[in-house]
């Protein structure tokens, strides 16, 4: 690309409302521009980045296996009517009319459409399980929209969504994710973790984010200085936000013949009102009826603590068993007893219990063979126990959840979020197949999402200096730039320019020259050079063709090397 024929608007001052240094350099280097409040435009210079990103995520997600699909923006109201979520969503669903004053949203996410779609095209076990993914506009209407691109109004996401008939099936897929977004994050250069995260408005039993560290970012992550745990804090903030501490409850028993019952069976064994179980789950196998007759099937039953909670559905227990009994305390004391905790998202034990919060994750979605049971629990009463923590409140140097070393805060950019859904969508939608004895069944749903748009600003946080953007060679809007001395005034520099330029492209580099003229001085080109983030430069000059050389300097450390013309392909390689 030459100079002349590119549209790149850099500009010398930083725009008043750019406070962290990645929205200030994308508005500087002209990759972005403003039309309002969480609203860009990506300039040929940035588009050029974001769609590397874009190329690496698609790469990574088909070699795991996943199949590329592209969903409308705009959605229908009904199907988020037939999940609840057109109640619940709040402000960020941006909700419009048609014509026919039919209701509408701007998808901020797609599990309701991929679940229609789900519904209306699988309908055997035999097209299991199948994993979908999308790279594609996203719209949340964001109370304070930031930071550019970070925290955009509309912005660019990957979301997959995957699709099962067995428990360990969504865990196989979720863990080929886990590994897919650890490559995708190598490959994009970036400095990232993962770590255990609440569910929130999506919903489900386990999740884990990918966070860039960045001062810059906007969550807290708590990490064991000697082991792997790491977990957004604001799992304790969804759980139980100050002032409103559900008095409830898990609930746990031992589930002794199998035979099939409702919730009101259950409800009632529990002595408890069936309108006030907000969950009940097998603990062990997803359905009690994979598991050998006549053994317990142990059920955690989850209580409205809040009366406002009534968006969490109550699941029916397939083939759970009556009569049932109550492990007694000795039982649960025995077995190292474990203390549940339900919050205002449902199933959000895992954040208050006595062995780490993966553990916890892993026994809910009956991935722990262990016999682990729930007591009750209660704010009120429990939350001076020592094995319940409130992670909002941990300061640097507590100990861990985990057991292991104390704990250390670090910010981070939520750039990758994976969730394991269970039933959620599925359930609600009717979403079902027929497995291999022509029974129906209820798909189980994983759901994996990665901000394009906002990981090309969290690899700025990461990558600059004083002189701007210090892009990797992978995301890169041109791997070398060539400033040349004189071009169109000196015969030699243009000639060796030219060539120069042909032999790079030709060598599969993609190449800014810098061919504008001499009203443009050196040090212009330079500093626009270093402010847009080109990895490699080269400069041409009469001096040094005399010398057959061209000088040399990575963006990175700056340092000149001469290089004979010869071997300039080379040493780039
Ligand atoms: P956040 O906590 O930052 O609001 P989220 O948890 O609401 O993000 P998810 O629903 O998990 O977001 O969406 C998947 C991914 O989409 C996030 O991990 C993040 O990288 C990206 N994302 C979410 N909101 C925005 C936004 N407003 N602008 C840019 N990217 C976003
Ligand atoms: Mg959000
Ligand atoms: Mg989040
Ligand atoms: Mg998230």
């Amino acid at each position: 690309m030459r100079a002349t024929e590119f549209l790149l608007t850099t500009e010398k001052e930083t725009p008043a409302d750019a406070v962290v240094v990645s929205h200030q350099l994308m508005m500087r280097s002209g990759m972005i521009r403003k039309l309002a409040a969480g609203l860009y435009t990506w300039m040929p210079v940035g588009l050029r980045t974001l769609r590397k990103v874009e190329a690496i995520v698609r790469e990574e997600m088909n070699k795991a296996g996943a199949q590329e699909v592209l969903m409308p923006a705009v959605q229908p109201a009904e199907l988020w009517e037939e999940t609840g979520r057109w109640f619940q969503y709040g402000g960020e669903l941006l909700r419009v009319k048609d014509r026919h004053n039919r209701d509408f949203c701007i998808g901020p996410t797609h599990e309701e459409v991929i679940t229609d779609l789900a519904r209306n095209n699988i309908s055997s076990y035999r097209q299991l399980p199948l994993n979908l993914y999308q790279i594609q506009t996203k719209f949340r209407d964001e109370t304070r929209p930031r930071f550019g691109v970070m925290r955009a109004r509309e912005f660019i996401m990957k979301d997959a969504y995957s699709f099962h008939t067995s428990e360990e099936s969504l865990q196989q897929t979720y863990d080929k994710m886990h590994a897919a977004y650890t490559a995708i994050f190598n490959r994009l250069g970036l400095d990232f973790r993962p770590v255990l995260a609440d569910t929130g408005s999506i919903g489900g039993a386990k999740s884990h984010e990918f966070h860039v560290l960045a001062s810059s970012g906007e969550d807290d992550i708590a990490f064991s200085t000697d082991s792997d745990y790491a977990a957004n804090v604001e799992l304790a903030e969804a759980v139980a936000p100050a002032g409103e501490r559900p008095a409830a409850t898990a609930v746990l028993t031992k589930v002794s013949t199998p035979a099939a019952t409702s919730i009101d069976d259950v409800a009632a064994f529990f002595k408890v009102d069936a309108s006030q179980v907000l969950k009940a789950i097998v603990v062990r196998g997803a359905h009690t009826d994979e598991k050998a007759e006549g053994e317990p099937a142990p059920v955690v039953l989850f209580l409205r603590g809040d009366h406002e909670l009534n968006e969490i559905k109550a699941e029916k227990i397939p083939g759970v068993a009556a009569p049932l009994q109550f492990a007694s305390d000795a039982e649960i004391e025995a077995i190292g007893g474990v203390t549940g905790f339900v919050g205002p998202q449902g199933l959000q034990a895992k954040c208050y219990v006595d062995r780490s919060a993966a553990h916890m994750a892993d026994f809910i979605c009956g991935a722990n063979d262990t016999d682990a049971h729930f007591s009750g629990f209660n704010w009120e009463r429990d939350a001076a126990l020592p094995e319940v923590r409130d992670l909002r409140n941990v300061v640097a140097g507590d100990p861990s959840p985990c057991g292991k070393g104390t704990l250390e805060i670090k910010r981070g950019i939520e750039v990758g979020h994976i969730f394991q859904l269970g039933t959620k969508y599925s359930e609600s939608m009717n979403a079902t197949v027929l497995d291999e004895n022509g029974k129906t069944r209820t798909m189980i749903m994983g759901c994996y999402g990665i901000g394009v748009s906002r990981v090309v600003a969290a690899a700025i946080e990461q990558n600059h200096d004083d002189n701007g953007i210090i892009w990797p060679d992978a995301i890169a809007p041109f791997q070398v730039g060539i400033v040349p001395m004189g071009y169109q005034k000196s015969e030699a520099v243009t000639k060796a320019t030219d060539e120069l330029y042909e032999q790079l492209t030709a060598a599969g580099f993609e190449v800014y020259l810098d061919d504008r003229d001499k009203k443009t001085s050196p040090g212009v080109k330079f500093a626009d050079m270093e402010l847009i983030g080109i990895p490699h430069r080269v400069v041409v000059s009469d001096r040094g063709l005399e010398a057959g050389k061209l000088e040399y300097a990575a963006r990175r450390d700056g340092v000149k090397h001469e290089i004979a013309l010869a071997d300039i392909v080379a040493h780039l390689q």
